[in-house]
């Protein structure tokens, strides 16, 4: 599973950074949080077909996270997709979207749905769940929390061939948790030949929000909080004024929600380096950074982060 940070900047883009969209990859799909301008310029420099995205959650109808999703659309329907696309977003969403097709004369050939969502859940049996928590923000705006769901424990094909189960029906059954009984007569029990079973990783987004103890509370032991740190505690003041959240703020719902690692994004273009905002979260949380755009961070099956890549 890997977390693409397609575009990292808030309000402006700018030279070094795109409008905000983070793609969370996995099984040869991708889910997208946010789609700011240009996301599918970003999409194609990151190497992600945009045929692979299934659900893209919007956080709020300011410009600088949805205006990318005409064009994104535009792409899907010239690229004769098939596959089926769910959009969440929160009222208003549907209009948006469907104004734009309408007056751009795009017809969408696939199966397509637009959710407006509330405080609640959304649920994918199998898959992978989704929570929708307000944000605190100057228009309506959603925070989502991502739970993946468990991973299998590892079968150990060393301990079964030892224990004389061959591969088949037997190894089936014992991965679907029963007890089997061997060609010998051996019972065996599936805790003999897999491990323990994996949590399935936590990435929370904040979207655009003051900092907000619910979060916090809905974050906890979190693999991955995305928390919006668009100033320095330099402007705190103005943190405060456009309800939105300091790299230290964001930190301290990151400790607060003892969360294995922070990532700090919708930079304010005002600043030219992210040093400041690692450096204030860092004091607080030290598993904080700021990604640049295009970053990927890879998470493996025991919930550890491997890699941090330009
Ligand atoms: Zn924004
Ligand atoms: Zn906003």
């Amino acid at each position: 599973m890997k977390v693409y940070f397609l575009g990292v900047g808030g309000g402006i883009p700018s030279q070094n950074r795109a409008s905000p969209a983070t793609a969370i990859y996995f099984r040869g799909k991708i889910l997208l949080f946010d789609c700011g301008e240009g996301t599918q310029i970003q999409l194609k420099r990151s190497g992600l077909s945009p045929q692979r995205i299934i659900d893209i959650f919007i956080s709020h109808l300011h410009g600088d996270h949805v205006l990318g999703l005409p064009g994104l659309l535009s792409t899907m329907a010239m690229l004769q997709r098939t596959k089926p696309l769910t959009i969440y977003g929160p009222p208003g969403i549907r209009s948006f979207i469907e104004t734009n097709l309408e007056l751009t004369h795009t017809q969408l050939e696939f199966d397509f749905a637009i959710k407006e969502v509330e405080k609640g859940t959304i649920t994918h049996p199998n898959q992978y769940r989704v929570e929708c928590l307000p944000a605190l923000h100057n228009i309506p705006a959603f925070s989502y929390i991502l739970r993946m769901t468990d991973i299998p424990g590892k079968f150990y094909v060393s301990k079964a061939r030892r224990l004389g189960i061959p591969s088949g029906p037997l190894r089936k059954r014992l991965q679907q948790g029963h007890t089997i009984t061997t060609a010998g007569g051996k019972r065996v029990k599936p805790s003999e030949v897999i491990g323990p079973i994996r949590k399935g990783p936590i990435i929370v987004y904040s979207g655009d929000t003051a900092p907000n103890p619910k979060l916090a509370t809905k974050a906890k032991n979190a693999t991955l909080l995305i928390h919006d740190a668009t100033f320095s505690e330099g402007h705190k003041d103005k943190a405060k004024e456009f309800l939105h959240s300091t790299a230290a703020q964001a930190a301290q719902i990151a400790s607060k929600a003892k969360v294995e690692q922070l990532a700090l994004i919708h930079i304010s273009p005002r600043y030219v380096s992210f040093e400041t905002h690692e450096k204030e979260a860092r004091e607080i949380f030290p598993n904080a950074f700021a990604p640049n755009d295009l970053d990927v961070l890879e998470l493996n099956p025991s919930r550890k982060f491997l890699a941090r890549s330009c």
